[in-house]
């Protein structure tokens, strides 16, 4: 199985190259060439492994230049008891008939990241050495923050790598800030930059094209490599759960035969819901992709007219990794709908680059909506949510996946479709404790409060554990105090790497 750019100006590569290289040299991202199908022999014998048994099976399809071996130590590594609270690593729950959760944030960092960070530098280090690179791998990070935080946990300690994240001083919640600045590891970096999750992303960016850069780098044995969900290795291990989810449903009898599903993503860089698409596309019956966005809706407005826009004003909301104008994966998804037409992909960021948007033709745009379905939800509407599922059903959502059910309310009241729906819960409610808190406490309660006294006050209120990962956070040692502009980031990383 070959990779190839979105671009369509560089060569084919393998997967191992692909991860290795994170985005193609012509600025596209890699796909595969073509999509594995599961047929129902083969969905029938992975159904009653367990969710590591599953990834082997699903993995190893897009994986053909790595052994079986190579594969199964990858897994180990990423999926085990020491790094998940629940042995079956995305567990679905029962909201209410015909509507499941699957809990996707059971790793050490308590947010859905981990289904990808864990298993990425497991990844990325075998790619290296099938590839026979020398060079120390040096990941570079822009997060609007539960990535930076996943991608830290992973990447800690493993040799022949470092890596450095730059988050938006503005952009995280304080939860998630507190957890990257006591980040331990001898081989990790933290640095807020002044502006939002673009500004970063932006500079990352920069970085990566600046070739002058690049060949210093490499004088002093290092290369760059990406852990954003443009990587192929991001997405990947994201397909799995929804296979997994699928297959235990129908286990289980509570789906039929050959009947589909629908499935409900926050989404941000439409990393999550395109591997939902893959999913679908090797062979799972998806009926809809419900896109769900909070009130940065450029992905709402793109997927019901065709044009996406980012001449907008950027929103902050109480859904922070969802605050993004830039859906790096939607490129892989106009790859995938025009057949791999890279000349209309190129065509369509050179508009997005110059104008700030462009409008795709109606063959596309019919094609996308053929499956995905969008709406967004305010950050009152995502209090309300909380507030109701939790009275109505004793659950406790987090603020992105409350965006995700308020939006499958609305596909529901507005199609009356009542396909069995799988809504990826992409947070633990502790990992954005305050706006959780404010949906289910008192005013009065929550008076004086900060945001770790706020985590255990609503945990004593709902009977809800933390997890492990988010105890304690308010009592470990700061680590990392460096602050930059987006035109300081370079500088930045040159100090960290003792570059000239
Ligand atoms: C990253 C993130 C999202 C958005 O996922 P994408 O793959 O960027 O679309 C949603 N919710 C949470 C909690 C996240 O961390």
């Amino acid at each position: 199985m070959k990779y190839e750019s979105s671009r369509g100006k560089y060569h084919s590569v393998t997967a191992a190259e692909a991860i290795k290289m994170g985005i193609s040299p012509d600025g596209g991202l890699f796909v595969p060439e073509s999509i594995p199908h599961l047929d129902d022999k083969q969905l029938t014998a992975m159904a009653s492994g367990s969710y590591q048994e599953k990834t082997f099976h699903i993995i190893r399809q897009f994986l053909s230049d790595f052994s079986d071996d190579e594969i199964k130590s990858c897994i180990d590594g990423a999926y085990n008891q020491d790094r998940f609270d629940n042995e079956r690593i995305a567990p679905l729950v029962k909201l209410d008939t015909g509507v499941y959760i699957q809990e996707l944030w059971h790793g050490p960092t308590a947010a859905f990241k981990d289904m990808a960070l864990q298993m990425l530098p497991q990844l990325l280090t075998s790619s290296a050495r099938k590839t026979g690179e020398k060079a120390e791998i040096v990941i570079l990070v822009a997060t609007s923050g539960d990535t930076g935080k996943a991608a830290l946990e992973g990447f800690k300690d493993v040799a022949g790598t470092k890596i450095i994240v730059f988050y938006p001083d503005e952009g995280v919640s304080e939860i998630q800030k507190r957890q990257m600045l006591t980040q331990e590891g001898n081989n990790v970096y933290v640095v807020a930059v002044r502006g939002n999750f673009d500004d970063a992303q932006n500079g990352v960016k920069r970085i990566f094209s600046n070739e002058e850069f690049a060949a210093r780098l490499l004088q002093n044995g290092q290369k760059l490599s990406s852990a954003n969900s443009i990587n192929w290795g991001r997405l990947l291990p994201q397909i799995v759960y929804y296979v997994a989810a699928y297959l235990e449903l129908k286990a289980t009898g509570i789906l039929g035969e050959a009947e589909s599903i629908n499935i409900v993503v926050p989404t941000g860089n439409f990393g999550n819901i395109l591997a939902a698409y893959y999913a679908s596309r090797m062979g799972i019956p998806v009926k809809r992709l419900i896109c769900a966005s909070n009130a940065n809706n450029i992905l709402t407005d793109f997927i019901q007219t065709g044009i996406y826009d980012r001449q907008r004003k950027f929103e902050k909301t109480i859904s922070p990794s969802m605050d993004i104008l830039i859906s790096s994966n939607l490129e892989r998804l106009l790859f995938e709908v025009t057949a791999h037409d890279a000349r209309r992909v190129v065509a369509w960021m050179e508009d997005l680059k110059n104008r700030g948007r462009y409008e795709i033709d109606t063959a596309t745009r019919n094609a996308v909506q053929d499956i995905f379905w969008a709406d967004f939800c305010t950050d009152e509407e995502t209090i309300a949510t909380i507030r109701d599922i939790w009275r109505e059903r004793g659950y406790l959502l987090d603020t992105h996946t409350a965006v995700a059910v308020n939006v499958y309310q609305k596909y529901r009241s507005e199609t009356g479709d009542k396909t069995i729906s799988i809504i990826a819960s992409t947070a633990s409610p502790f990992k954005f404790a305050s706006n959780v808190a404010q949906a289910v406490l008192e005013t009065e309660e929550m008076r004086g409060k900060d945001e770790f006294e706020l985590m255990k006050l609503l945990s004593q209120h709902t009977d809800v554990t933390i997890p492990a990962g988010l105890q304690e956070l308010d009592r470990r040692e700061i680590r990392h105090r460096s602050v930059c502009s987006q035109q300081g980031m370079e500088e930045m990383l040159m100090s960290f790497l003792q570059l000239g």
